[in-house]
């Protein structure tokens, strides 16, 4: 469908209880199945973010919301349609388990897409809880898609929409559009797109701030065998959240690696040469924040291997946040437990307890090592890269699986 080779300016997370058809939507605005285009998830390795780029356009003959596309050529006016920009769609997981994946996504979202199923009663469990990270996080420009539409009569769609206005009422997509639409049967995709125009601006980016990304991927691509010779290094694969990154520049990433020296450990930052950028399916000299990028460095591929680097900041030499083995926290509990079957309210952190703490990309665990009104010390297992001030989305262990509890404030 998309031929010409844009760089995406802005990131769209698409979130939502599993099934409600967020990878479909993706699939209808961009022709790209994020659930299968990649490699790994063929080699079985694991579910991880999937991006897709497109470029959303407008029939300049077309009037009204008829006008958005992502056809070259509008199949009315056989004219050739004006380009918009081109944005990447982050397609988070709505498996349960999930919730860390999509919680690190959420830190390279610019604006979100609430998929949520006509079919069934609202909310369903992810759908709350993928609003709460939201909103936690401090994602304000929303889009909410109330998709299958084509599966409910009239009736059923009103209710289900009223039930979509109420429960997102006092949150932070209050106010944001609600739009009935079919991502498997293309219906209404022209509305989805121009409510992405008017609620999910392109940032304002300063060109002449550091260049930082969030690792969200590490590979090495070698195939297994390869001579020593011709290993490529290492690539890290993740988002810009500021800055432009060049070809031939230093790159620094930290924490880095953890270095073992008579029986004591100690994270040390890796640092390398920008070799090459990919971005937007093609290989670029440099690159601005949207969309993924894969860089190719010159580190000894065994330390990118399988996500090593996953969740750690690379950026200029010297310009990077400080690594925390341990820090404060001012913490902002939520009223109750979101996702539950029943309500259950959330209990205060106790001293000793182990928290899961997604920071940026990282997901690391911390043990509180004190607790005591709004504030908490963790001990880190492993160390992360972030600005004092970060935000900190906090997982507690509630029976089987990790649950959002509340959202911390870096102090260091
Ligand atoms: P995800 O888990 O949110 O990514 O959901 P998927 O996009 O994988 O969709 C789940 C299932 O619902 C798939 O079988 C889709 O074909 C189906 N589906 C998605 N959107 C629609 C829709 O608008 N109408 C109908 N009838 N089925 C849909
Ligand atoms: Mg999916």
């Amino acid at each position: 469908m998309e031929t010409d080779n844009r760089q995406p300016e802005v990131n769209i997370g698409l979130v939502g209880h599993v099934d409600h058809g967020k990878t479909t939507l993706v699939r209808a605005l961009s022709g790209e199945w994020t659930d299968q285009h990649s490699e790994e998830l063929k080699r079985g390795i694991s579910i991880r973010l999937g991006y897709a780029d497109t470029t959303l356009r407008r029939c300049p003959e077309c009037t009204g919301p008829e006008a958005y596309t992502v056809e070259e050529t509008c199949p009315e006016h056989d004219v050739e349609t004006e380009v918009l920009r081109t944005v990447s769609f982050v397609d988070a997981p709505g498996h349960e388990t999930l919730m860390a994946t999509m919680l690190s996504g959420a830190a390279l979202m610019d604006g979100a897409v609430l998929v949520v199923s006509a079919t069934e009663p609202v909310p369903q469990p992810q759908t709350e809880e993928h609003l709460m990270a939201l909103d936690s996080i401090g994602i304000e420009n929303i889009v909410i898609a109330q998709n299958k539409v084509d599966l409910v009569d009239a009736e059923t769609a009103r209710e289900n929409y009223e039930q979509i206005t109420d429960f997102v009422a006092g949150t932070v997509a209050e106010g944001a559009p609600i739009v009935p639409i079919s991502a498997e049967q293309e219906i209404n995709i022209d509305l989805i797109i121009e409510a992405l125009q008017s609620e999910i601006p392109t940032p304002e980016r300063d060109p002449e701030a550091d260049a930082r990304m969030y690792v969200a991927r590490s590979f090495d691509i070698n195939r297994p065998g390869t001579e020593w010779g011709d290993l490529s290094g290492g690539v890290i694969g993740g988002s810009l959240v500021q800055g432009i990154l060049e070809q031939d520049t230093e790159l620094e990433i930290r924490p880095g690696r953890e270095v073992e020296e008579g029986g004591q450990t100690e994270w040390r930052p890796v640092t390398s040469t920008v070799r090459s950028i990919q971005a937007g399916g093609e290989m670029v000299e440099s690159a601005a924040p949207g969309g993924l990028l894969g860089v190719g460095t010159g580190l000894d591929p065994s330390l990118t291997k399988g996500d090593a680097l996953a969740g750690q900041v690379a950026g200029e030499p010297g310009s990077l946040p400080p690594v925390w083995e341990q820090f404060e926290m001012d913490i902002d509990l939520l009223d109750r437990l979101v996702g539950a079957e029943e309500d259950e309210s959330v209990e205060p952190i106790n001293t000793g307890e182990p928290l899961m703490l997604t920071i940026g990309t990282a997901t690391t665990v911390g043990a509180v090592t004190s607790a005591r009104g709004g504030e908490a010390e963790v001990n880190l297992k492993r160390p992360v890269c972030a600005p004092e001030g970060a935000t900190i989305a906090i997982n507690r262990r509630v029976g089987t699986r990790w649950r959002l509890i509340g959202i911390g404030t870096l102090r260091g």
